[in-house]
């Protein structure tokens, strides 16, 4: 591609497309991608850059890869999509198959479906069902701690946390939520049970009202970058069976491995009863989520008319996302990728140490394959972004938060040349 061509397909860009969480006058420049291969970003320009978001905690395996290429094209040639009412296929039952192996024995039912997103708003659609089910339809609101995402659809907007989510804008229009405070103590660190005190006050005092609660285990991701100890959710967990509150976790972000567990939930060897999974499923190939709870709420919501759980995308299961999920779950398995997460975990956490030192760092955190390194100042994204790409690495920070989440397939050296160009371009900030 020529310049003329590129600036006139980036021009239409910037006039005509909306980008996440941008505007449609005078938003960001983006950079042009022609084309992706392990962990390198192609650039139309020529550039090469490494990978240090995985489009988003989903490309885990890389881009490119033989093997989902493959698996994707093989099922592409028997067909690429069939309603999923009244029909069913192979892919779909694999994948569930796969889903339950890798979850806890109590969780036996899988609801597939687009986004994270939706996924979110069905698990809220299946507390409410369950309760509406077990004749207790007063139990019909939800709660969530602060500094959380969920999503951007309706409901799933209004659990994300209300300062910091999009609630001063919406907030008059979304269902009205308890909000209790995030937990303080971080991951590692010494447990006290003050940090769980306004979460068990606010259930305490309206357990009556509340479904469900809904919580990103261990990682908060997009609510800030926050990893928090194991101990509060396994105190929420015992609280909600205590309160016939059904928990709900939220593992979008967080599973296939990102924190180092293979779902954030094992840390603290709880069971939820509905859980969402979605982002890495299709090793960033597809979208693709599904929303999986217990026999206890599946037969629940199946007791009372109107008997069946009221949701049916119509790109349900869709038969080239499950071929592919059903890949990248057997990579996961032969790769060992808990062990490479771990290896990662351990150079993040040796060689980030060195952002420490700069004047405008505030916190240096790593979890798993997750590196986080919080600046004192809101970042300047329309300076910052291009120093990134010009040393050699696609970093995207929100906020004052400056993180990595690399594809597991990382070496030891693209690992070390991704940190060196993040600190560097750190050091540039001011
Ligand atoms: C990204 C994310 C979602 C929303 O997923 P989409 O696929 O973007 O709709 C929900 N919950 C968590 C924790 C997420 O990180």
């Amino acid at each position: 591609m020529n310049h003329n061509e590129l600036d006139a397909l980036l021009k239409f860009d910037r006039d005509h497309i909306w980008h996440p969480y941008a505007s449609a006058v005078g938003s960001l420049p983006c950079f042009m991608v022609d084309s992706a291969e392990g962990v390198y970003i192609n650039l139309a320009d020529g550039k090469r850059i490494i990978d240090g978001m995985s489009s988003w905690w989903s490309v885990i395996h890389g881009y490119n890869h033989p093997y989902l290429n493959e698996a994707i094209m093989r099922q592409h040639k028997k067909m690429s999509h069939v309603m999923f009412g009244g029909l069913t296929h192979e892919p779909a039952i694999k994948l569930a198959q796969k889903l339950l192996e890798l979850t806890s024995p109590e969780i036996q039912h899988v609801f597939f479906c687009d986004s994270g997103s939706v996924a979110v708003e069905v698990s809220m659609k299946m507390a409410l069902q369950y309760f509406f089910a077990s004749g207790k339809s007063g139990k019909n609101k939800f709660a969530a701690i602060r500094s959380g995402y969920h999503g951007d659809t309706w409901n799933a907007m209004s659990v994300c946390d209300p300062v910091t989510g999009m609630h001063s804008i919406f907030g008059n229009c979304l269902p009205i939520q308890f909000f209790t405070d995030m937990p303080k103590i971080p991951f590692g660190e010494t447990w006290d049970e003050s940090d769980i005190r306004s979460t068990e006050n606010i259930i305490i005092k309206h357990h009556r009202e509340i479904a469900a609660f809904i919580i990103e285990p261990i990682v908060q991701g997009a609510g800030g970058m926050r990893f928090y100890h194991l101990e509060f959710l396994k105190h929420l967990r015992r609280l909600c069976t205590q309160y016939d509150i059904l928990l709900i976790a939220d593992e979008v972000a967080t599973g296939f491995g990102r924190s180092g567990k293979m779902f954030a939930c094992e840390w603290s060897e709880i069971t939820p009863d509905i859980m969402c999974v979605g982002k890495a499923l299709t090793g960033g190939y597809m979208t693709l989520a599904a929303t999986l709870t217990t026999n206890r709420v599946a037969e629940m919501i199946s007791l009372k008319s109107p008997y069946v759980l009221m949701h049916g995308p119509t790109f349900m299961a869709n038969p080239l996302a499950c071929a592919v999920a059903n890949a990248s779950l057997e990579l996961i398995v032969r790769d060992s990728i808990l062990q490479k997460v771990k290896k990662i975990e351990t150079q993040l956490e040796t060689e980030l140490q060195n952002a420490k030192d700069i004047n405008c760092v505030s916190d240096v955190r790593v979890l798993g394959a997750i590196g986080v390194v919080e600046v004192k100042e809101k970042v300047d994204l329309r300076r910052l972004q291009p120093l990134f790409v010009e040393n050699g690495v696609w970093i995207r920070p929100f906020g004052k938060l400056i993180y990595t989440m690399p594809p597991y397939i990382i070496s030891e050296a693209e690992l070390h040349t991704l940190i060196k160009g993040m600190i560097k371009t750190i050091k540039q900030i001011k």
